[in-house]
């Protein structure tokens, strides 16, 4: 197995696959202004296993060949294994400036829920064709997105609800024969597809017997016939507003996925009609991308942090008691994440011998970040001041008539001069108080499920230790 290059990536990418952008169809995602900043992004997990310094941690062994592999294709066997991938997530973040690169990690969760809910399935052909798939993934090292959440329709309703306006709310099978299956439908939000080898497609709810053609699992190569990535934009160049930085931008754009009839060899299905498994498949793949979502928070949250520090000192209030108070909140908030995530991985549940993130904490650890989310970027807001959002811009900075009056009146601290003020609320500005902050804001709250989602699995995940503290309770109240 040979791991691929950046290069080899990018190549893959070049395949003929129906990607729109802004009413356009793109004719290469790898060179297009908006989307090679999401190709990009997703390269620094190729470049990590291409550096020497981050190669031991990119990289693992193949459990049966000893050959290398990305870790991310690394089935977890233990609290070990989990603790590792943990820390690559964490530093492939922090390499790209608090974007995860998404495209293996997702894949790696997506790959390890198919896997453990087929063994517990105990269909014979399931698990031998993922076992083959995740094979095929290790072999490739491809990237692989996540096709889970369905556009849905009346959230109220089933997706086989007559009461539903149309029955492709929800990916479906309307066709197969000896070959394979043909699937319709759309799936939203899903990031990185257009700049992914393979989508792999999971339900994203429990289904009901007349749910079974919604019960569908499978994996497509992102230039299959029929299948349509409409992207929405993403900021792809500084505005000449802003002070330049050398820094690359880094981000990931969601597609609305279009299945118009696509074709599915038997080869490639993991579950077909078996709705008794859609909701388990659902959150077992919640276990483990919950879990990688806290990684890559821990990464953006510390960015923030040191943003909030940063211009706490500036404004020269970074000794003042409420500052202090806003500041030990961040890192309260910052180091309850970090525990919850590590704990996750230190206390895994066991499933046909793959270690699965504890899925309760898993599950308290991301609606901890969501949940008061919001707040930490109140608290940073708060530290800036107005001049956040109404700052002269860089073009002003570099007229010699206005410069000297900008310098002069928009200093803060002595010592820090206005430019490096500037410049942090403008890095603060486009974190947490701009169109990007407003989203940054909305993928807490809904990427990698919505907050009742956490709560339902927290609730549901603990009626034995319920169970077992009310019987304690019962025996000191003296109820027999
Ligand atoms: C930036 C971003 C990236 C994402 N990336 C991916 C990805 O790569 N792959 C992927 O598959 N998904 C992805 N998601 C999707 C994410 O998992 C969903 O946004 C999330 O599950 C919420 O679903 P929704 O957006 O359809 O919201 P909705 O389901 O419309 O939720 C809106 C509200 O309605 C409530 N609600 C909905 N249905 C019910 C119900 N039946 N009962 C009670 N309350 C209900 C929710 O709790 C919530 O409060 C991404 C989302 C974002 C924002």
């Amino acid at each position: 197995m040979v791991l691929r290059t950046v290069e080899d990536y990018k190549q893959g990418l070049r395949d003929n696959r129906e990607v729109w952008i802004l009413g356009e169809k793109v004719k290469d995602v790898t060179t297009h202004p908006m989307l090679r900043v999401g190709v990009e992004t997703a390269a620094v997990d190729y470049e990590m296993a291409e550096d020497p310094k981050y190669r031991d941690l990119a990289v693992a062994k193949h459990p049966e060949t000893g050959e290398p592999i990305s870790r991310h294709y690394y089935l977890p066997k233990n609290a070990e294994d989990l603790l590792k991938r943990h820390e690559l997530i964490v530093t492939a973040t922090r390499l790209g400036d608090g974007v995860i690169p998404f495209t293996k990690d997702v894949a790696g969760d997506c790959l390890n829920a198919v896997m453990v809910t087929a063994q517990v399935m105990g269909k014979e052909e399931n698990l031998e064709r993922i076992t083959e798939y995740y094979e095929y993934v290790r072999k490739k090292d491809l990237s692989v997105a996540c096709g889970m959440t369905d556009v849905k329709g009346n959230r109220s309703l089933h997706p086989s609800s007559p009461e539903q306006t149309h029955p492709d709310f929800y990916v479906r099978v309307v066709d197969q024969n000896d070959e394979g299956i043909t699937v319709r439908g759309a799936k939203i939000h899903i990031t990185a597809s257009a700049y992914s080898d393979d989508i792999l497609v999971l339900p994203c709810r429990a289904m009901r017997e007349d749910d079974k053609d919604y019960a569908v699992c499978f994996a497509v190569p992102a230039n299959s016939k029929g299948l349509k990535h409409i992207m929405h934009p993403l900021r792809y160049q500084q505005s000449p507003l802003e002070f330049p930085v050398d820094e690359p931008i880094r981000m990931h754009t969601e597609a609305l996925l279009v299945f118009d009839d696509v074709f599915i060899p038997w080869e490639r299905v993991f579950l077909c009609g078996e709705w008794q498994h859609a909701g388990s498949l659902a959150y077992n793949f919640s276990f483990f991308h919950r879990h990688t979502a806290s990684c890559y928070r821990i990464a953006l949250t510390e960015l923030q942090l040191g943003m909030a520090q940063a211009i706490a000192e500036y404004n020269g209030i970074d000794r003042i008691s409420h500052v202090r108070e806003k500041i030990t909140n961040m890192i309260i908030y910052l180091e309850m994440l970090k525990s919850l995530a590590k704990a996750s991985c230190s206390d895994p549940v066991m499933h046909s011998g793959v270690a699965v993130p504890n899925p309760i904490i898993s599950n308290i650890s991301k609606y901890h970040f969501a949940e008061n989310y919001h707040n930490f970027v109140k608290w940073v807001q708060d530290l800036c001041g107005g001049i956040l959002v109404t700052a002269p811009t860089y073009q002003d900075y570099q007229n010699p008539e206005l410069k000297d009056y900008i310098d002069k009146y928009l200093g803060g601290r002595k010592g820090i001069p206005t430019e490096h003020r500037l410049r942090m609320l403008q890095l603060i500005r486009i974190w947490l108080a701009s169109d990007i902050g407003g989203g940054v804001e909305v993928l807490a709250l809904h990427g990698e499920g919505s907050l009742q989602a956490q709560r339902m699995i927290i609730y549901g995940e603990y009626q034995n230790q319920l169970q077992e503290y009310k019987e304690r309770a019962k025996k000191v109240a003296g109820i027999k």
